[in-house]
């Protein structure tokens, strides 16, 4: 159905950007606080009225309270108020369906793998699929998980659990045969299935080979997407974040769509659809069907974004390098697409006026996909298309002043430094990290920097987010005054690349990011100042209320 009737609303909003309390009635006054707006023109204040979901003014507490009469008032005790945080990069549903499953992260031998996994298939019905699970070889020395670890304690339940960068996934022998995936297989390109030396099959896949029993996998009913978006919003409402920017398939489409219909969305959300369906992301958008007055839907659920890949990841060893990894020198990593492909679907989303997002980690997949960008930019001529590479995690030093000058916008995940950083120097070396997560780097050559998470691959907290980008401390704090320290940036620039940053990554700054007058009420209140903190206490600060839309979607 055409959702028509929201093109006057839209109209309108857009209209009266700074309605003052005079047109429209104040809801909600958050007073005494220390507000840290992101707003150029007033960056500090006390306190923010809100008038439905929008936020109509800023100031002292005294001038707000004294408008606010009648309006739900929140003292905050002289705590910290900033703009919601957006998360630039989530895997949304996954994040949710991770939250209700079986719990590998912090597995720290094979024997507990085994113990969790078994414990867990007793809680499920017999030919229940067990997925995700986020493990982490590296926690016991780096042996890579086999089936036979586990089919002993699973006979009746397919087993589909990954690694947590989500680049390999162990199967079970219950998950390869109801995949029809035995010895015979034959290999797939760009990927890879894993043999012991006798040619079985350990079980375990790597990038596209992991397809053969993703695809195989039966889709998860409604009601169980339903719950795991209901846990993934609980979720990050819980750390503060407003909206998340997902990666995803046409098939969670559907399910945003669904609770965006009934009103059930807690956290406002932009969806990336693959970057090879561009043509029917132009259709759809042409089509209205998600309504708006460009036909990319609402504040709540937007669409215009393709993500792609270009190549794997550093754990996976699938991260593609100009020079060969530090501890496998026969080895590059591989690109999962051909330049020739990804050119010609970024081609044709720009020529859609779509947005381009594509995931690269390796010095070599990024140099890759910058000149695909240049390339295309070149071709079609001057328009606003904030091309975005997602991760941009290793730079070759030549490439980090191209993002500025050619305004693509890196889409980094802080949290990953300070985890890869443990062991990141044994597979690519240290000179080859000087270009790792090169966040001062892009900021001093004026890159337009989004910060975000990738969860599930990691947790959707962007204090500790912030944390990570401020102090790069690795999680095993092996580098206490951080690893490449030169590349920390700021707590402001952190808190901006969260706000302000994501916005205009999604083409939303007009509407967020920023506490001013006419922008969505979008809030969260911390406990502390970051600012005002010991950078390495920074994690110990606390989400204390979230508020969305002018309503508060958690309290502490
Ligand atoms: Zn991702």
């Amino acid at each position: 159905m055409r959702r028509f009737v929201l093109l006057p609303l839209m109209a309108l909003a857009s209209c009266s950007p700074a309605s003052t309390p005079s047109q429209a009635t104040l809801t909600l006054a958050v007073v005494n606080a220390r507000v840290w707006t992101g707003d150029p023109g007033r960056p500090e204040a006390q306190a923010v009225a809100i008038a439905g979901d929008r936020i109509a003014a800023v100031g002292t507490t005294g001038a707000i309270r004294g408008m606010a009469q009648g309006a739900e008032i929140v003292d905050a005790g002289g705590q910290f108020l900033v703009p919601g945080f957006i998360d630039a990069h989530v895997h949304f549903l996954d994040g949710g369906q991770r939250l209700t499953s079986v719990q590998l992260r912090d597995a720290k031998s094979p024997e507990e793998f085994t113990a969790r996994i078994a414990a867990f298939a007793k809680t499920v019905p017999a030919g229940t699929w067990i997925v995700g699970g986020d493990w982490d070889h590296q926690l016991w020395g780096g042996e890579l998980p086999r089936r036979d670890w586990i089919d002993a304690v699973t006979a009746d339940h397919p087993v589909w659990v990954n690694r947590l960068d989500g680049h390999m996934a162990l199967a079970n022998t219950a998950a390869l045969r109801a995949a029809g995936v035995d010895r015979t297989v034959k290999d797939v390109s760009g990927g890879e299935i894993v043999r012991d030396a006798r040619g079985e099959l350990t079980g375990l896949l790597k990038d596209n080979a992991m397809d053969l029993v993703a695809e195989k996998m039966p889709p998860a009913s409604a009601e169980m997407q339903d719950r795991a978006l209901a846990a993934a919003m609980k979720y990050v409402n819980e750390q503060g974040v407003t909206s998340v920017q997902h990666m995803g398939t046409w098939a969670d489409l559907d399910v945003f769509s669904r609770a965006r219909k009934a009103g059930r969305l807690t956290t406002r959300i932009y969806a990336a659809v693959p970057l090879n369906t561009w043509q029917q992301l132009a259709d759809t958008v042409k089509g209205g069907t998600y309504g708006g007055a460009n036909g990319r839907g609402d504040s709540w659920l937007r669409i215009g974004g393709l993500k792609g890949f270009v190549d794997g990841s550093l754990g996976s060893h699938t991260a593609a390098f100009i020079e060969p990894f530090t501890d496998n020198p026969k080895d590059r990593g591989f690109f999962v697409n051909t330049p020739e492909g990804l050119y010609s679907w970024t081609s044709g989303a720009d020529s859609a006026g779509l947005q381009v997002m594509v995931h690269a980690i390796g010095d070599r997949a990024n140099q890759t996909l910058l000149d695909i960008y240049a390339r295309v930019a070149n071709e079609h001529g001057e328009r606003d298309r904030r091309f975005r590479i997602e991760h941009a995690q290793h730079l070759a030093p030549a490439d980090i002043p191209r993002f500025g000058q050619l305004r693509v916008i890196p889409s980094m995940q802080p949290y990953h430094a300070i985890d890869d950083g443990r062991w990141a120097d044994t597979v690519i070396g240290a000179e080859r990290a000087k270009g790792t997560y090169a966040f001062k780097s892009l900021l001093d050559g004026e890159a337009s920097l989004a910060f975000g998470s990738d969860w599930f691959v990691a947790p959707p907290t962007p204090i500790e987010g912030i944390y990570a980008a401020v102090t790069r401390r690795t999680l095993d704090d092996r580098h206490p005054d951080g690893w490449v320290p030169e590349q920390k940036i700021s707590v402001q620039d952190a808190l901006v690349a969260y706000t302000m940053g994501g916005a205009f990554a999604s083409f939303d700054e007009k509407d967020k990011g920023q506490i001013k007058p006419g922008m969505l009420a979008d809030l969260v209140l911390i406990d502390k100042d970051l600012r005002a903190m010991p950078p390495a206490d920074i994690r110990t600060a606390r989400v204390v209320r979230t508020i969305v839309g002018g309503k508060s979607v958690y309290t502490r």
